[in-house]
């Protein structure tokens, strides 16, 4: 009662560890502390402080009390705020120790927090860390400058802060971790927090009341009914466990306003006592197989006995294989995506509204199909797939490489068969020409008739010429078994290459062919003469045969030096033909080949073959060119033949052919 001495408007009540109990507030509109020690109370005023004392008071951990400033007379400038700091001495006295109010300290203090002995946290729009010993005073950054409508230290001794519309702050190392209605709280604007004996918070805003398990928020634990908007109210935790609920009528905020108050409807206070007993959970929907990964729905429900947390306010956390625990949740049921596949485990426990958790999950069994790829009948599919396409691709190239190689067979083969005819011929042939020529040369000696003597002629050229074809296929089989040896020695090249044209005179006078050769009077070397007769004799001879008549062939020779860089002879022989297009410059040194349309003129196709084979044996490159005159109407072509002629390579190959004889 007012008469003893209490103060006439207590906002709040607070019991220190001195047995004693203290009601903060004001008295005649001023601030002013009432103290009861059991038997009575006794008033302390401070006029010049403020017009009250704030909710939040603090007992240190030195023991002393400390109470914040709240709001000053309009218009004076004589209240000092700050916060006052008392103390009990040990004889029970309690008495004022410090007013806090430098220039520095916040006029207003509404809320006090202490993280260690000497870090007291005053908090009103801003919050400072006021360090005691010091009494240094430093502002915390990165918090929004909104009323603090709380502050507590959990019990890892980290410092929760409550501003305005902003939600709740908790200090981590370096920084503010923030937690608003996105992170499961009911609301944003906490008016209380409240740190319970088993480590969990509760925060008390206008939708309703919200629990920390040490993870995350759940808002609405308690229903809507427990929505706290007035500053007046709180959440307290007695002794025995209750959790206290204090509801006020915001008009009870002042002691300005004029009271009405129905004290039934404006203030009302619950106290809540949690059971103890787990709910039950049930796994609602499953499938016990899963056709490949992902989209697995999986619902559940529990149940608190007695009822006592609505089935819709229970809270659920899953795990899959004994991976770590989801966070609680208000979800009953979810959407599994991507699960490997195999058989997996899910398990889920309900949490009532008194976080207490089933301690018995339900358990649900499942099992994800591998997908369709890494099936066995589908793998085996495919792989007689590929098998099967590789073994028909193998019979097709086998049987494609087949016939190439029977048609390559066959071809050498004819080719053979076509050699060998011919060498048989030719020495069928031979013997009946010597017997032809002999007695041809023996009647043209004797004859004097001119005209005689020129069928004569005819007769011996043609039957040399037989002689000559013969003795090529004859050379070819040689080669072919390797039986043509080299018979190298020095001489002069120039008068070999000019007695071949000599004795090709007579054709290239019949044709009026103009036939002239350069090279120096003697070019000595180391030669086979007798292979070199017959590359020349073959090569000239092409040129005369397919030059039109009147045309020309120039047989150039000189010495030069071969790649080696060894002594070589480079003998070339040009024509005014009508030369050799580019894409038969090559094949015309295959054997039996012959340009098809140019070719009117009679040949076998074996001349050019066997002077290269000739040419090669003696270590000797032969090609073609052509076109020699690019404007004229014969283009003309020309055959070069670069052979080495020295000494050193002669002396090698003689050693060779010994060797091999
Ligand atoms: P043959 O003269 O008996 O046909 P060769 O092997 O000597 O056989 O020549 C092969 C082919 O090369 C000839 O059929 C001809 O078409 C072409 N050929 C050779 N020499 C000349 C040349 N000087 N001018 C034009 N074509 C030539």
């Amino acid at each position: 009662k007012l008469a003893d001495d209490i103060i006439d408007w207590p906002r709040s009540l607070f019991a220190s560890s001195h047995g004693l109990l203290w009601a903060a507030g004001s008295h005649r509109d001023r601030a002013a502390i009432g103290v009861f020690d059991g038997e009575a109370w006794t008033r302390y005023e401070h006029p010049e402080f403020a017009l009250y004392i704030e909710l939040g008071v603090l007992e240190a951990e030195d023991g002393t009390l400390w109470f914040g400033a709240m709001g000053n007379r309009l218009g004076s400038s004589l209240d000092v705020g700050g916060a006052l700091q008392y103390e009990v001495t040990p004889a029970g006295k309690v008495q004022l120790l410090t007013h806090h109010a430098s220039r520095l300290i916040p006029y207003t203090v509404a809320r006090f927090a202490q993280t260690r002995a000497d870090a007291l946290w005053l908090g009103a729009s801003a919050i400072h860390q006021y360090e005691l010993e010091s009494e240094e005073l430093r502002a915390v950054p990165d918090l929004p400058s909104v009323h603090t409508h709380d502050m507590v230290v959990d019990q890892e001794r980290r410092l929760w802060v409550a501003k305005g519309l902003f939600g709740v702050y908790r200090q981590e190392d370096g920084h503010w971790r923030k937690f608003s209605d996105e992170d499961g709280l009911a609301g944003k604007l906490v008016v209380d927090l409240l740190v319970l004996r088993d480590g969990t918070l509760l925060a008390a805003d206008e939708a309703g009341i919200s629990r920390f398990d040490g993870e995350g928020w759940t808002g609405g634990v308690f229903g809507p009914d427990f929505g706290m908007s007035s500053r007046s109210g709180g959440l307290r935790e007695s002794a025995d466990g209750a959790i206290w609920f204090n509801f006020s009528n915001k008009d009870a905020r002042s002691p300005l306003v004029t009271m009405n108050l129905d004290s039934e409807k404006s203030f009302l206070t619950t106290r809540y006592l949690a059971d103890s007993l787990a709910p039950n959970t049930r796994v609602e929907q499953h499938l016990e197989l899963v056709d490949s990964a992902g989209n697995l729905f999986v619902s559940w429900s529990g149940n608190d006995p007695w009822g006592n947390t609505q089935a819709n306010k229970l809270q659920y956390s899953w795990r899959v294989d004994q991976e770590p625990w989801a966070p609680f949740s208000y979800a009953s049921g979810k959407t599994f995506l991507n699960l490997s596949s195999g058989r997996h485990t899910l398990e889920v426990r309900a949490r009532d509204r008194d976080f207490n958790v089933d301690p018995t999950p339900a358990l649900s069994s499942f099992t994800v199909e591998l997908p369709i790829w890494r099936r066995a009948w589908f793998i085996g599919m495919i792989l007689m797939m590929v098998v099967s396409t590789a073994f028909f691709l193998w019979t097709l190239i086998y049987i494609h490489e087949k016939r190439l190689k029977d048609r390559a067979r066959h071809l050498v083969e004819i080719d053979q068969i076509k050699t060998g005819f011919f060498t048989n011929i030719s020495h069928e042939l031979r013997t009946p020409l010597t017997l032809i020529s002999r007695p041809l040369e023996r009647l043209l000696e004797s004859e004097r008739d001119e005209g005689k003597r020129e069928m004569l002629t005819m007769a011996l050229r043609n039957s040399n010429r037989v002689w000559g074809l013969a003795t090529q296929l004859l050379d070819f089989r040689k080669l072919e078994q390797g039986k043509m040896r080299i018979d190298v020695a020095e001489g002069d090249i120039a008068g070999c290459v000019r007695e071949v044209m000599e004795g090709l005179r007579p054709a290239a006078l019949s044709k009026q062919m103009d036939c002239s050769l350069e090279s120096e009077e003697e070019l000595h070397g180391w030669f086979d003469a007798e292979k070199l007769r017959k590359i020349a004799q073959n090569l000239i001879n092409n040129a005369i045969k397919y030059t039109p008549s009147k045309g020309r062939v120039r047989v150039v020779m000189k010495k030069t030096t071969d790649e080696g860089g060894r002594e070589a002879l480079l003998l070339t022989v040009e024509d005014t033909g009508p030369g050799i297009e580019p894409v038969h410059q090559q094949r015309v040194f295959d054997r039996f080949y012959r340009v098809p349309e140019k070719s009117i003129v009679d040949g076998s196709g074996i001349g050019l073959n066997l002077t290269k084979e000739l040419v090669e044996l003696m270590g000797g490159t032969i090609w073609a060119e052509s076109p020699i005159h690019p404007d004229n109407e014969n283009p003309g072509s020309r055959f070069s033949v670069l052979l080495p002629i020295d000494r050193d390579e002669a002396s090698e190959r003689i050693a060779r052919n010994e060797h091999e004889k």
